[in-house]
C-alpha cells in the first residue's frame, strides 16, 4: 500500500469520538521518502480548518526551525499522534491515541524513517513511555533499532519563556544524530531490544 492509499482510508476513519466534532481529518504531509519524521500531538484549529498539520503559529515556528538546519517542510513528512482535532484543543484521551494508534504505525511502517522526532510529552509518551520532556528533551534515544528524538513541541515554546532557545539548540543537533545513525548503519549497529539506550552525541 502506498502512503497515499493509506491517507485515503484514514480520511474516512470514524473509529474514535473524535470523528464527531472535527472538521477534516489531518493525516500528514511530506516527502514519504524522508529519512526524518516529525510526530506532534493533534490537530489544532487552523490544521482542523485545513486538514494540513502545523499550519498555525505553531507551525510557522516549525518551519522557521527547520530552516535552521537547512530543510523544508517537503523534505520531511510531519504527522500527529491523533489524526483529528481533540475539541478546545485538549489533550488526546488514552483511548482516542489507542484507537488512532495503527494509522500511525502504518505510516511509519511505509515511510521507514531513520530517526523519527517527538515533538512535546504526548507523542514521546506514545513512543518513549517513563520518560519526562523536561529531563529528556534533546537527548536522542534508540529503541527497538528504531532512533527517537524528544524535544517540545514548537507550541509550549510559543507560550512559555525560555522553551524556545531549548527548542532551538535541539533542532541544531538533528544533522549530527542523522550523521550518527548514518556511520551505525555502516557499522549494524542495532541497540539492545526492549531498553531505550540513550545515543552519545559528544557535542
Ligand atoms: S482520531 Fe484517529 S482513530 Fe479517531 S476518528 Fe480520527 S483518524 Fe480515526
Amino acid at each position: 500500500m502506498t502512503l497515499e492509499e493509506l491517507n485515503n482510508q484514514i480520511l474516512k476513519c470514524e473509529k474514535c469520538a473524535l470523528c464527531k466534532t472535527r472538521v477534516n481529518v489531518v493525516p500528514g504531509e511530506g516527502s514519504s521518502k524522508s529519512n526524518i519524521m516529525f510526530i506532534g500531538e493533534g490537530p489544532g484549529k487552523k490544521e482542523d480548518e485545513l486538514g494540513r498539520p502545523f499550519v498555525g503559529s505553531a507551525g510557522k515556528l516549525l518551519d522557521k526551525l527547520l530552516g535552521l538546519i537547512g530543510l523544508e517542510r517537503k523534505d520531511v513528512y510531519i504527522a500527529n499522534v491523533v489524526k483529528c482535532r481533540p475539541p478546545q484543543n485538549r489533550d488526546p484521551l488514552p483511548e482516542e491515541v489507542d484507537f488512532c494508534r495503527e494509522w500511525l504505525d502504518k505510516q511509519i511502517k511505509i515511510i521507514k524513517p531513520e530517526l523519527m522526532v517527538l515533538l512535546g510529552r504526548h507523542s514521546m509518551d506514545r513512543f518513549l513511555p517513563n520518560h519526562k520532556i523536561s529531563i529528556d528533551h534533546g537527548k536522542p534515544k534508540r529503541l527497538n533499532g528504531q532512533v527517537y528524538y524528544p524535544i517540545y513541541h514548537p507550541a509550549a515554546a510559543l507560550y512559555r519563556n525560555g522553551l524556545l532557545e531549548d527548542l532551538q539548540n535541539d533542532f541544531k543537533k538533528i544533522p549530527k544524530i542523522l550523521e550518527i545513525i548514518k556511520e551505525e548503519r555502516i557499522n549494524n549497529k542495532k541497540g539492545k531490544e526492549g531498553k531505550a539506550e540513550q545515543i552519545k552525541l559528544g557535542i
